[in-house]
């Protein structure tokens, strides 16, 4: 089976790649005893998920570790907050604190549209160095309360378009069949 590299430790994120790469053998970054801490410096998804995958990339390239490596950046985006949360998403509270992310942005719509999308940048790095990105985003917009399950940052406040519950309340199934994340794999899919 062909390994390839993700460029994560999230047990969610590796969750969603196995589900979709079942024809791949997932690495994590402890998997190849990678601990170190990557920033990310970029503006956009597509650079914070491309110095991910490079970093990567060099580590490996180092121990003569010819794999693919795969990374993703995401968050969520609301065109009334010009983007917000955007690339901060995980940290907009300033804390890497899933309710006090939902806190603020809630505060934050306060009296303004509602609407958001999730973003997922994938960038895949080949052995040879050779990178191609693949975004997927998905439309939905953010509701007062929480419905569903709460562990996973703006999953419960976020009712999707195409579902018609929050992505709390979605099963893993369903939630894969419209995530950003899983359109990006999808091509991600599509190319490999
Ligand atoms: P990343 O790990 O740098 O991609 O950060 C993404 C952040 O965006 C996460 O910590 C969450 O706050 C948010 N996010 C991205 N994808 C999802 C999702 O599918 N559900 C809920 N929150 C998400």
């Amino acid at each position: 089976m062909e390994r390839i590299v993700l460029a994560s430790n999230n047990k969610h994120k590796i969750q969603e790649f196995k589900e979709i790469l079942k024809n791949y053998e997932i690495l994590s970054l402890n998997d190849i005893q990678f601990f170190d801490e990557i920033e990310e410096t970029g503006e956009t998804f597509e650079e914070n998920s491309l110095i991910k995958a490079q970093t990567i990339h060099d580590y490996l390239k180092k121990q003569h570790q010819g794999m693919m490596v795969v990374s993703d950046d995401s968050g969520l985006c609301c065109e009334s907050l010009e983007g917000s949360p955007g690339v901060y998403s995980a940290r907009y509270a300033g804390n890497h604190n899933n309710q006090a992310n939902r806190d603020k942005l809630r505060k934050e719509l306060q009296g303004k549209d509602p609407k958001a999308a999730f973003v997922c940048c994938i960038t895949l790095i080949k052995p040879d160095g050779d990178v191609s990105q693949f975004v997927g985003s998905t439309s939905g917009r953010i509701i007062d309360e929480e419905r569903g399950d709460t562990s996973f940052g703006y999953d419960c406040i976020f009712l999707s378009d195409d579902l018609n519950k929050t992505f709390g309340e979605a099963t893993e199934e369903e939630k894969n069949s419209v995530s950003h994340r899983s359109r990006a794999i999808q091509k991600l899919v599509d190319a490999l």
